[in-house]
């Protein structure tokens, strides 16, 4: 059974119900849709509704991340095909209007810090800055190259008056609503009020989706502390970040990011050029089997794939490799390889969930028992048991399909939709029969169960029963 969850971006090479059925099977867990690619509201709902309906015939709860675009900056689209050729050591204007590079927004360029750069698609051609006068940069090309319309523009070091959340983001964010997607992610997060736009959405319309942090811009690393504390989870962007940041510290960021979230008991997610090459190639780098594998012993909760699954030539077996690594190295968890920065002794005001989890993990160590049933409303106790990363399988019990389908980007958690129980004699006989059911349990396997009385309700979480199948 895997542990570390399995995001795969779907696209042209992936998003219809076939490939959506075989990704499922090959271990997809959360499927993304990376909306910095302009989609319709009918496209959207027919891509939920399909991976909806193939992760019920497959008997799983697949997640949906829709991850907003934010305020990405590109060149902008040219009237005809030209590119514009770069010579290093050549000077160039770049703004919104009557400038040698054009780009999509009119940006003012508020503050340059000393060293501040330009560089245009993923850092492939970059710029140093000689001259600024408010809405347009001069430039000097530190290497020569080939610009096409709608590349991506970093401006490292330079403040840009941009808002955190785009009109598109906003119109996307209700389509996000009205599809009742499971997740949603923003991009170039810089601080908490980024979200204040989205958060405004949700109290209109009393409806809310949990959040996911993109991690891709130097200001957020600077506040990462309470960025990690308010936002339901965190995405390590390595494609902007090492554009954004200088490249060698990439690796360092990672584990910082990864480490602050398990400490702080958050979700997290590593993304980006994990196994690029199988774009193009059946099978990937020996560097990027170890790029994957590192991922998982940090102890991230979920990797991510883009571009190999969403217009690779190769996005079924890019998952069935990813898969494979993913549950190679699990067997290999042990106190001395695997990040123990998770937290399993007692810090600060602990709640009644955090209690039972760590006596739950506590118990099955002990006693050496493989199986943790966990029977939940909202979830909570069930991230919450995840985040002490526990040897044994947690199965969340959950009556809201909803929320089975969110907890499914968590680490560890097998969620399994089940009806709304009255009593604890009637829970403790029913996990054990559906889990058998499914094939999870067989007779006589022990396992623990946890559960708030009365049942029924939120936040009660108050019991735990060792039970035998
Ligand atoms: P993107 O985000 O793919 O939406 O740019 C991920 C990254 O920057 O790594
Ligand atoms: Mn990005």
């Amino acid at each position: 059974m895997k542990r570390t969850k399995i995001i795969a971006t779907l696209g042209p090479a992936s998003d219809s119900s076939v490939k959506i059925r075989e990704l499922i099977q090959a271990g997809m867990d959360v499927a993304r849709i990376n909306m910095s690619h302009t989609q319709s509201k009918e496209y959207l709902s027919k891509l939920v509704k399909n991976i909806r309906t193939e992760a019920r015939k497959s008997n799983r709860s697949v997640s949906v991340l829709m991850d907003l675009a934010g305020p990405k900056l590109r060149v902008k689209r040219f009237s005809t095909d030209k590119s514009i050729y770069i010579k290093e050591g050549k000077t160039y204007s770049i703004g919104y209007k009557n400038a040698d590079i054009p780009i999509d927004v009119n940006l003012k360029f508020k503050s340059i810090e000393e060293g501040a750069s330009v560089k245009i698609d993923d850092g492939n051609i970059s710029f140093s800055v000689i001259e600024h006068q408010n809405n347009i940069l001069k430039l000097i090309a530190k290497n020569s190259g080939k610009i096409t319309s709608g590349k991506g523009v970093n401006f490292p070091g330079i403040t840009l008056n941009i808002p955190a959340v785009t009109e598109k983001d906003l119109s996307d964010l209700e389509i996000a609503l009205d599809l009742e997607v499971d997740w949603i992610a923003m991009s170039f997060v810089r601080n908490v009020e980024d979200s204040n736009p989205i958060i405004d959405v949700f109290k209109k319309k009393s409806k809310s989706i949990p959040m996911i942090a993109k991690i891709e811009k130097p200001e957020a690393l600077e506040n990462l502390s309470i960025i990690v504390d308010h936002f339901d989870g965190i995405l390590v962007a390595r494609g902007d970040l090492g554009v954004e940041m200088p490249l060698q510290e990439l690796p360092i960021l990672q584990k910082k990011i990864v480490n602050r979230c398990l400490k702080k008991r958050k979700p997290v997610i590593i993304a980006t050029q994990m196994l690029e090459t199988m774009i193009e190639n059946p099978t990937p780098t020996r560097a990027e089997v170890n790029d994957v594998a590192n991922a998982i012993y940090d102890g991230a909760d979920a990797v991510m794939l883009s571009g190999e699954t969403a217009v690779g030539k190769y996005p079924i077996e890019t998952l069935n490799i990813m898969s494979a690594i993913t549950k190679s190295v699990e067997k290999d968890f042990d106190q001395s390889n695997f990040n123990r920065n998770i937290q399993i002794k007692k810090s600060g005001n602990i709640d009644n969930r955090q209690s039972i989890a760590h006596a739950v993990y506590t118990l099955a160590n002990d006693m050496n028992i493989n199986h943790i049933v966990i029977m939940t409303e909202s979830g909570e106790t069930a991230k919450q048991m995840a985040l002490f990363r526990p040897d044994a399988i947690i199965y969340a019990l959950c009556p809201n399909w909803n929320v089975c389908r969110e907890l499914n980007l968590i680490w560890g958690i097998i969620p399994v939709l089940v009806d709304e129980c009255n009593s604890t004699d009637q829970m403790l006989n029913y996990s054990s029969s559906i889990l058998k059911e499914l094939k999870f349990l067989k007779d006589g396997d022990i396992y623990i169960l946890t559960a708030g009385v009365p049942v029924g309700v939120s936040g009660t979480t108050n019991m735990l029963k060792i039970h035998e199948a």
